[in-house]
């Protein structure tokens, strides 16, 4: 399958509101640049020192979302390019990335990740933890920072009715915050669902470029 005959697979299959990004990780530049080809311009990547290399050798009209888990120490690298932070999982990650921010003249746009998944392994704030954050005064003082809206990933798990219960969680909880409109969940085993529960931003890697 080529490239550019899957990302019009999954594009005849979305709604036009809905931002694809293609999930590029560990994918060599001649993959993503097919893609780029193809029309693609949002990019995510997990890992900062790849997002970085991909950065300065690709072209600079990519919108590069970082939608791995982002040590504090390692907000600078990515501060002056970054479109688009998916996992903010903790203040004292917010609060880094508005210093780098201001360093750098800019707003960087997050999203907060959200805890849906029933595993205990994956990043996350709860929903009450979320609200308590968007709230504070702590957090109002923040000026460089702008949160868009909400990330999450659901459980690793064939039950569908499972899946679709998490994102509505987020979903439901979203309309309290109605100017963060950015709801980033669903991959390429839950897109569909993720989209019917109220998804408009989707992170999909394998069924863009194969297996990694
Ligand atoms: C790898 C990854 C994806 C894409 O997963 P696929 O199953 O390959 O579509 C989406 N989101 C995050 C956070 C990831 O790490």
């Amino acid at each position: 399958m080529l490239i550019s005959d899957n990302l019009n697979q999954i594009k005849s299959q979305i709604p036009d509101y809905v931002t694809l990004v293609a999930v590029s990780k560990t994918k060599p530049n001649n993959l993503l640049m097919q893609a780029y080809d193809a029309g693609q311009r949002h990019f995510g990547e997990n890992y900062v020192q790849e997002l970085v290399d991909k950065s300065q050798q690709l072209p600079k009209d990519i919108c590069w979302h970082f939608i791995g888990h982002l040590q504090s120490n390692k907000v600078k690298y990515i501060a002056p390019f970054v479109h688009l932070i998916h996992g903010v999982d903790s203040f004292g990650l917010l609060k880094e990335i508005n210093k780098q921010a201001e360093k750098h003249n800019r707003i960087i746009n997050c999203l907060l990740q959200i805890h849906i998944a029933q595993e205990d392994t994956k990043f996350g704030f709860s929903l009450l933890e979320a609200k308590e954050i968007l709230r504070s005064q702590n957090f109002k003082d923040l000026k460089s920072v702008l949160i868009k809206g909400f990330m999450a990933m659901a459980s690793n798990t064939e039950d569908s009715s499972q899946i679709r219960k998490e994102f509505k969680s987020i979903h439901d909880f979203s309309k309290e915050f109605s100017n963060h409109s950015i709801l980033s969940y669903g991959m390429s085993s839950d897109y569909q669902i993720a989209i019917e529960e109220g998804s408009n931003m989707i992170r999909v890697g394998s069924s863009i470029f194969g297996q990694r």
